[in-house]
């Protein structure tokens, strides 16, 4: 069988995620510590470990079948590729890389409307996605692309506004600008190549999506055990965040009291805690989800 590659950033802010989610999802790699290519051992399933700018092409040109990357990243080069047709959407959102691409202008300046950038120059790495946020606000202003320090365009005077990426917003605090508009919420996500699989390919491709969607939907699930008063079931069970269908069981000697146990599938709450021990749960455990299938 001809295998597939996966393709995530080698190093930077989202290779640990990734690295783990892959391990999660039980791929095993021979690892290099310097070689650009991990060789799978336990599936027919490779690891190519580039630079995130890289990733889209790849997945575009059909030199992956899967790559982990910034929703940032896939859409600006689908915008700068201009191809009509060109997309790349995320198969699965990952819940890590969160940053927002935004606008900022020096601090002193006061923000109205986006007609004050016309006629000014904007300085960012996402030229594609800038020219798209300018076109959608029918405005005309001038990019000035760079490929990293965006955020001292201005203080350089080399440009009168930037777009870049934040998610704390610390860097532009510092460099005294403001965001004033958030372009794209972004996250990081699970593409897909563009080429088209044969069936067994496809078919362990569609395993693996499988898996990875089973491990986002466990980091979230709690197995959670208690006692309830049985007449107090019906409000129990509607305090128990995301359960469906609990598992109710006797307890010996007790008529009016049983064990209650559910999978909660969203964060469980110490709130979530507090407003069952008043609805008269007691010897109430909340346990980790190692596995789920469903
Ligand atoms: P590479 O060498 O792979 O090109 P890089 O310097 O472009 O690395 P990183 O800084 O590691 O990349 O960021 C990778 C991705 O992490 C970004 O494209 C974005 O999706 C996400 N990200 C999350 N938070 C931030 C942030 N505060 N600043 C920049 N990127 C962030
Ligand atoms: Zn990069």
């Amino acid at each position: 069988m001809t295998r597939l590659k996966i393709a995530i950033q080698k190093s930077g802010r989202l290779s640990q995620d990734s690295q783990e989610l892959l391990d999660k999802a039980g791929l095993q790699f021979n690892r290099s510590k310097d070689k650009l290519f991990w060789y799978g051992r336990n599936l027919p399933v490779d690891m190519l470990l580039v630079r995130d700018d890289d990733i889209p092409r790849l997945l575009l040109d059909g030199v992956c079948d899967l790559g982990i990357v910034g929703e940032n990243v896939a859409t600006e080069c689908c915008l700068e590729r201009a191809l009509p047709g060109t997309q790349l959407a995320p198969e699965i959102r990952l819940d890590f890389g969160h940053c927002r691409l935004c606008l900022a202008l020096p601090e002193d300046q006061t923000w109205h409307s986006p007609q004050q950038l016309a006629g000014k120059r904007i300085a960012t790495s996402y030229p594609g996605l800038t020219q798209q946020y300018l076109d959608q606000q029918g405005i005309q202003a001038a990019i000035v692309e760079l490929s990293g320090a965006v955020e001292i365009a201005p203080s350089m005077g080399t440009a009168e506004a930037i777009v870049d990426l934040v998610s704390t917003g610390t860097t532009l605090r510092a460099n005294h600008l403001r965001e004033c508009e958030t372009l794209l919420e972004s996250q990081a996500g699970v593409y897909l190549g563009s080429t088209p699989l044969d069936e067994e390919r496809n078919a362990l491709r569609q395993r693996l999506l499988e898996r990875i969607a089973a491990v986002q939907q466990v980091k979230e699930s709690k197995y959670v055990m208690l006692h309830a008063p049985r007449r107090a079931l019906k409000a129990i069970a509607e305090l128990l965040p995301g359960a469906e269908s609990p598992t109710v069981l006797p307890l010996e000697g007790q008529e009016d009291r049983v064990a209650v146990h559910a999978v909660c599938r969203e964060t469980v709450f110490w709130e979530h805690l507090e407003k069952l021990k008043a609805a008269g749960a007691t010897a109430v455990l909340v346990l980790p989800v190692e596995k789920m299938l469903s």
